[in-house]
């Protein structure tokens, strides 16, 4: 499966001001378009704390990097800034995107929501962009995602802002996604296990895994107790829905029998 790695930026996260919830969202996209998350990080907005995780992130061999935050017309917004170094390129003023700007603010003048349309230096300074860098327009808001290709790695670099960010990746992620990690089938199937002491579950759950070679196993914990029903989420990926289908059936099966044998049983819950 590709790997896949996400950088939050922003200092009012690490403050604990905003919580994280980009990360939490996009790495929920991936898994369920058939990518492996193998690594979520925040960092300061700070110039040599971005190009330190977007190297390690480089020279983890990662297919994909998703950047969030930094890319807005304020000072510190330097994302962009911290991709043109760690990947060695200059930073240019991209027509393109100065057109979608000047558009974008036109259209904000004239509905009442800006004083003037000028392109000052802030507003210009979100159409610098790294050379090579494609344009990902942003429906919702001002400054455009960018896609670049690195040494077969791609970034993405994507908006702050939750609504912006969550239209980039509709409207233009999903579609580049297909194109580098592949089109993949993701399901996850909902079980359920009477059992509170998640300890007697595990060897079970490693087993099953080991045999059904594809699914993921993961039990949601709350507390211990006599009537406890233990949650599990079983996942698998695929190059088709049959082949995701046909491993999560298997996996069931062996679970209940596994189950059985130790005294205890499987609820199926209905597919979502
Ligand atoms: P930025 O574009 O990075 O300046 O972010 C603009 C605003 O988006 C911030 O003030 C936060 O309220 C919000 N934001 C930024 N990053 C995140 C994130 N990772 N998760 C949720 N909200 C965020
Ligand atoms: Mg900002």
């Amino acid at each position: 499966m590709s790997r896949v790695e996400i950088i939050a930026v922003g200092k009012e996260i690490l403050r604990g001001k905003t919580l994280d919830t980009n990360s939490n969202w996009i790495a929920q996209r991936i898994s369920a378009l058939g990518g492996k998350v193998a690594r979520i990080t925040v960092v300061d907005d700070l110039i040599p704390e971005i190009v330190k995780e977007l190297k390690a992130s480089l020279n983890n061999r990662s297919k994909v990097i998703i950047t969030t935050g930094g890319i807005g017309p304020t000072f510190d917004d330097r994302t962009l800034e911290a991709v043109a170094r760690a990947t060695r390129r200059r930073l240019i003023l991209k027509q393109e995107a100065l057109n979608l700007i000047t558009q974008r603010y036109r259209e904000l003048k004239q509905r009442g929501f800006v004083d003037s349309e000028e392109l000052t230096p802030s507003r210009k300074k979100m159409a610098l962009l790294p050379r090579g860098s494609t344009i990902l327009p942003n429906s919702v808001g001002t400054a455009p995602g960018i896609k670049l290709s690195s040494k077969g790695t791609t970034i993405f670099c994507l908006p702050g802002v939750p609504a912006e960010m969550k239209a980039i990746f509709e409207e233009s992620l999903v579609r580049e996604l297909q194109n580098t990690i592949g089109k993949q089938f993701f399901q996850e199937r909902k079980v359920s296990v009477d059992l509170g002491d998640e300890s007697r579950l595990a060897g079970v759950v490693d087993q099953v895994m080991r045999q059904v070679s594809g699914v993921y196993i993961k039990s949601f914990p709350s507390h211990f107790g006599k009537e406890v029903q233990l949650p599990l989420g079983i996942t698998a990926s695929g190059n088709t829905q049959k082949e995701v289908e046909d491993l999560l059936r298997k996996a069931i099966e062996r679970l209940k029998e596994e189950l059985e044998r130790i005294g205890h049983s499987l609820k199926e819950f209905p597919e979502e």
